[in-house]
């Protein structure tokens, strides 16, 4: 197979995500009262709402109402006040009712959209031909089709009548073009077609057989503790042209769920999952290709690697006069590959109609503003605010603001600082900060650590009292006993001396020491003077400035 490099020169990308988010910050159930748990003992929550028992009637949860209208705000949907749930109907035991709950053509949110930043190495996946695509021209909806039956059906309800269903606009112009930024970065539009609210189905353990599928398996246990699960579902219009911004977009999507509170967004244990769809098409050609759907993608490096694969496998099937199949396939992260699941053959019939036991849905404008206000500040303009007010780097506002709770340990740590001094609190976060926890395994609320002790290393740092190879280990002597890292630095006699009038008899004595190195410097060698510096911090046992060092050498040997 070639590389994916060069089969993007030739071939244009299309991915489009479908990403469930389990609202595991609720306290209860989509339409029950039951406890929404994780560890306890299987079938403890259970009801006859979630066990789907004769009779039993749904009440929607208002709390997941409120954190998908939230989840639409903050991606720039449109909220729809009027919409209904539907039923999906399938039989398998994972749903004792026989039909999933989820919404139907018109969803609680609809046409958002994100901008994405793509830089770095990443941002090359985009070949340089890629740009100045007529994109805007070429749009031929992926979910035309989908789109056109959703409106069938929507105006064959009368409640729905006044509803925007589509919005002409937004279906026809397609997605806008990246704008592309000097240093080779660029900002891609991505729309995003709606967010519908749904229920989890139950999770059921396959006993007996190999690597726990169903096949070969003796008995299948099923816990019905998270059934009704609230879920969410976000499905993006096919505008994702390479992996790294599926990862990006992914990535994205995360920082604001976390920031707004809706999920704890993990991938690995499964609260956030995400279907890769991806075609492929000449660059040039406007029409889209058969797509395949690719699942099992359980971290960012899965999505980012099984669409690079995916779309290498099918431009050699396609480069050698095959066709794609429209399928299912399943990545396989030790093989480094996807294989097939499924073939979509039919349409699959759910037999999907709106919910008699639920009533439509018309949101008023207070509970939407009620939302609105409810919003924390948002990942991008947190960024803005750190770059503008503190005066830091874009990529450490970046990294920091992507996260709620470092970001607000940088703003206690950082308060009243600003240029200089707030980068250097900036720095200690992104580094030695981010490496504790990732070495010790703890989350920033756990570590003990506070914004106070990080605040006064920067400050040791700033006014040169240590060094950085010396704040590193004062960073990790802070973290583990608790205590204020001036105290530190004063008993283990760590004080940086910064003061040239201690330091040159070492500059002196290392001079006469090292006559052949100071000759080689005379002679044009600038070089030699990292290694003279190294002399010198040696001999004051770490302790001298090796910013002033350096001065002082190249003054004594310039003189
Ligand atoms: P399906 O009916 O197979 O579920 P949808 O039209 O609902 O397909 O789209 C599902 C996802 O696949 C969306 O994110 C959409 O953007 C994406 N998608 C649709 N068609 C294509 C295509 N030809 N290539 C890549 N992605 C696509
Ligand atoms: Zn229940
Ligand atoms: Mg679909």
């Amino acid at each position: 197979m070639r590389e994916l490099k060069d089969v993007l020169q030739d071939w244009e990308a299309v991915i489009g995500l479908e990403v469930h988010t389990e609202l595991t910050t609720l306290e209860t159930k989509m339409f029950c009262g039951c406890k929404l748990s994780h560890d306890d003992a299987p079938n403890t929550h259970v009801c006859p709402v979630c066990l789907g028992l004769p009779g039993a009637l749904p009440v929607p949860n208002q709390r997941a109402i409120e954190s998908i209208v939230k989840a639409g705000l903050a991606t720039n949907c449109q909220i729809q006040k009027r919409s209904m749930f539907y039923r999906k109907h399938y039989f398998y035991p994972d749903m004792a009712k026989n039909f999933q709950t989820t919404q139907g053509p018109v969803a609680f949110c609809m046409y958002g959209g994100l901008d994405l930043e793509v830089s770095g190495p990443g941002a090359a996946e985009r070949p340089t031909c890629a740009f100045g695509e007529g994109e805007a021209a070429s749009l031929a909806s992926a979910s035309a089709n989908a789109e056109g039956l959703s409106r069938q059906m929507a105006e064959s309800l009368p409640e729905y009548g006044d509803t925007p269903v589509t919005s002409e606009y937004y279906r026809e112009s397609g997605p806008a073009a990246p704008v592309r930024h000097e240093d080779g970065s660029y900002t891609a539009p991505i729309r995003i077609l709606r967010i519908h609210m749904e229920e989890d189905a139950a999770k059921m353990v396959h006993v007996g057989g190999q690597e726990g599928r169903i096949g070969g398996a003796a008995e299948s246990l099923i816990d019905y503790n998270r059934c009704g699960t609230p879920l969410i579902e976000l499905v993006t219009e096919p505008d994702l042209r390479t992996p790294e911004e599926a990862r990006l977009f992914m990535e994205k999507l995360r920082r604001i769920f976390l920031t707004i509170g809706i999920s704890d967004c993990s991938m690995e244990k499964g609260s956030m999952r995400c279907d890769g769809n991806v075609s492929i098409r000449r660059r040039g050609e406007s029409s889209l290709g058969t797509k395949t759907e690719l699942k099992n993608l359980n971290s960012f490096k899965a999505l980012h690697d099984a669409l690079a694969y995916e779309i290498c496998r099918q431009a050699e099937v396609l480069e050698q006069g095959g066709v794609i199949y429209q399928e299912t396939r399943h990545w396989e992260p030790s093989r480094k590959r996807t294989v097939v699941m499924r073939v979509k053959e039919t349409a699959d019939d759910y037999r999907l109609f709106p919910d008699p036991d639920l009533a439509p849905f018309d949101l008023s404008d207070e509970f939407i503003e009620h939302c609105r206000a409810e919003l924390p500040e948002l990942p991008d303009a947190k960024r803005e605010r750190f770059e503008a007010e503190f005066g830091i780097k874009r990529a450490d506002a970046e990294q920091m603001a992507g996260d709620p709770d470092t970001a607000a340990f940088f703003e206690a740590a950082a308060a009243g600082t600003s240029g200089k001094a707030a980068q250097a609190v900036a720095n200690l976060v992104v580094n030695e900060l981010a490496a504790y926890l990732k070495g010790a395994g703890v989350a920033l609320g756990e570590s003990g650590i506070a914004p106070a002790q990080v605040a006064s290393l920067a400050k040791l740092l700033t006014s040169d009292a240590i060094s950085s190879n010396q704040a590193h280990e004062v960073f990790e002597a802070m973290a583990k006993s608790g205590e204020d890292p001036e105290a530190i630095v004063d008993a283990r006699g760590m004080r940086q001396v910064s003061d040239a009038g201690a330091l040159q008899p070492i500059v002196d004595e290392v001079l006469a020491a090292c006559a052949d190195q100071a000759q080689q410097y005379r002679d044009g060698n600038q070089k030699v003077i990292g290694f003279l510096v190294g002399q010198c911090m040696k001999a004051s046992r770490g302790k001298g400035n090796p910013k002033l060092f350096n001065e002082l050498l190249r003054a004594s040997l310039e003189g």
